[in-house]
């Protein structure tokens, strides 16, 4: 199974329908469908990306599968704080990370260590308790790399205490493969 499959079937496990959820890097839209799938007419999805061709994409793909759940935003998801309502805050059951660039998009328009964490940290902010993140960076790219050691270092120096992260990767010798983190807040 892939890890982008993995991720789906953990968030399966974790989302109820009216429950309220975000979708960090919004992209083509798959994890958004997904996520909106699994929380019904009766929850939320908040979708964000920088690029105005995710939104399209993410539109298109959900008004085909007649989801109206979510809502599409183009801002950096380092400030995602801002753009949820405040009856969200606190109550968001899971957030995804997809991180990377855009596929069949320029490859420069990528996720960057620095927006990444803040995002990361304000998104443990609005988790309800027993919420979790799904975070998938991919470590083959220079600026994934780059991101991943970000990570570590900040798990290993800053993690918060109201946070526990699980790590998996597959092996494999011939390239850096991608790595999934889950964090789960208690
Ligand atoms: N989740 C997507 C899907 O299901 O198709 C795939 C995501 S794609 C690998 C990564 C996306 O992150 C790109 O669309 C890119 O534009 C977006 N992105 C890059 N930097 C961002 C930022 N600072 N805030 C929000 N989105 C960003």
């Amino acid at each position: 199974m892939r890890l982008t499959e993995r991720v789906h079937a953990a968030l399966s496990e974790k989302l109820q329908p009216g429950d309220f959820a975000v979708d960090a890097t919004m992209g083509n839209g798959h994890d958004t469908l997904h996520l909106s799938k699994l929380i019904g007419p009766d929850g939320k999805v908040w979708a964000f990306d920088i690029q105005d061709a995710a939104l399209e994409r993410t539109r298109e793909r959900l008004e085909q599968a007649h989801q109206v759940n979510a809502s599409l935003i183009c801002a950096n998801h380092s400030e995602l704080e801002k753009h949820l309502p405040r009856d969200a805050l606190g109550v968001i059951k899971a957030v995804v990370f997809n991180l990377g660039y855009l596929p069949g998009q320029d490859k420069s328009i990528t996720t960057e260590a620095s927006s990444t964490l803040a995002a990361i940290q304000s998104a443990i902010r609005v988790l309800a308790q027993g919420g979790v993140l799904e975070i998938l960076c991919y470590t083959g790219h220079s600026q994934g790399l780059e991101e991943w050691l970000a990570l570590e270092t900040w798990i290993s120096n800053r993690l918060p205490e109201s946070v526990t992260v699980s790590i998996m990767s597959p092996y494999d010798a011939t390239r850096r493969p991608p790595v999934w983190l889950e964090i789960e807040k208690h």
